[in-house]
């Protein structure tokens, strides 16, 4: 009998342990009698020092105990959202409930269940956040276009040259528009999709992307000063879309460097690597917004970017197109002096 009970025990503990949502089993005073695993890690703490002692003395939290009392209470299974902090902050659904005896008199002891649920509402947040940030790039041009469309339609505007410039930034507003639409259908391509990496010339997109921008760059006076390594290897990488990372951070480096300035462009190997980098002379990044210059949408100075025909998406697609490669984009940039933008690409030979 006592083997069969105490292998009974071995099982559930196994069961227990093996679980993906932290359990505690309480006895009617709430003192701990079983924590497994997962409930361990979610309030980082170590079974010795629980088992046995009081619930509220060990984990600190007033609202676990304040809901395992209700729960007692009302003899009812109870769910909440709950935040803890030991040391990072989490957020845990927890479900409180009470064992009764046959008759559901009285309460024997109980169960909490929890499941961390941080990452979920992160998530949630970044998802709601987007929205946001979208709703209001959007309506920031259609605004000005209803305004000016309005104008035009209601006041008999004699002047052609008037009535010229009102549709021109209507025009500039709607390219604004779809230059923003295809940003953003481009990073959900990104983000949703997975690719088939092939062995490419790297030199070669280069030079394709180069021959694009080459004209901006004249344009605004800038000198580009490219060295590549010799006999580079084929890298891995998706053509197109490694095309769209150098467009982009070239691009940038035009844009957000003055007139007359200086862009060097390398390519050079480093063990089984590729390095590419791009450094401008230009106005730099803060120290403080150079983390956040890869989110979606973030901009140093946002009117001046709109002014560049900027939407802040350029940097997060960026970002998702390395990443997809297995490497990582990073800066280096002094506020003034200039920025230089790098990732590698690995080695197909
Ligand atoms: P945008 O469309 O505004 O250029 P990006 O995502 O490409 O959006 O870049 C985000 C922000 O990072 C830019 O608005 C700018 O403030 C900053 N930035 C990017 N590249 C450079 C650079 N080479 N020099 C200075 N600032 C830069």
């Amino acid at each position: 009998k006592i083997t069969e009970i105490s292998q009974e025990k071995n099982r559930i503990e196994a069961i227990l342990e093996s679980m993906v949502d932290g359990v505690i089993a309480v006895n009617k005073e709430s003192k701990v009698s079983l924590i497994n695993s997962a409930a361990r890690r979610i309030f980082n703490i170590e079974a010795e020092r629980i088992k046995g002692k009081e619930l509220i003395s060990t984990l600190f939290s007033h609202r676990i105990d304040m809901y395992l009392e209700r729960a007692f209470d009302k003899k009812e299974t109870i769910s909440r959202e709950i935040k803890y902090k030991n040391p990072e902050q989490k957020i845990i659904h927890a479900t409180f409930i009470p064992l009764l005896d046959e008759e559901e008199e009285k309460v024997n002891g109980g169960v909490i269940v929890l499941t961390d649920i941080t990452e979920l509402r992160k998530l949630e947040t970044v998802r709601n956040d987007f929205v946001a940030n979208v709703s209001h790039e959007l309506r920031t041009p259609l605004t000005s276009m209803v305004g000016y469309l309005d104008t035009l339609l209601e006041s008999d505007i004699e002047d052609p040259e008037t009535r010229d410039r009102f549709l021109k930034i209507i025009k500039e507003e709607t390219d604004r528009l779809s230059i923003l639409i295809k940003d953003l259908l481009n990073l959900s391509q990104i983000e949703s999709h997975s690719f088939d990496l092939k062995a490419e010339n790297f030199n070669g997109v280069l030079n394709k992307v180069i021959k694009l921008l080459r004209k901006n760059a004249e344009n605004k006076n800038i000198d580009f000063e490219i060295n590549i390594a010799e006999n580079l290897p084929l890298v891995y990488m998706v053509r197109e879309q490694i095309k769209q990372v150098l467009i982009n951070l070239i691009d940038n480096a035009i844009k957000y460097t003055p007139a007359g300035g200086k862009i060097k462009i390398n390519i050079e190997k480093e063990g089984d690597k590729v390095y590419f980098s791009v450094k401008d002379n230009g106005m730099g990044i803060p120290q403080v917004d150079q983390e956040r210059i890869f989110e979606r949408f973030y901009r140093v100075d946002k009117a001046r970017s709109r002014e560049l025909g900027g939407t802040g998406i350029g940097l997060s697609i960026v970002r998702n197109i390395v990443k997809q490669h297995g490497s990582e984009i990073q800066v280096k940039s002094r506020e003034g002096a200039g920025s230089e933008f790098y990732f590698y690409l690995k080695s197909a030979e």
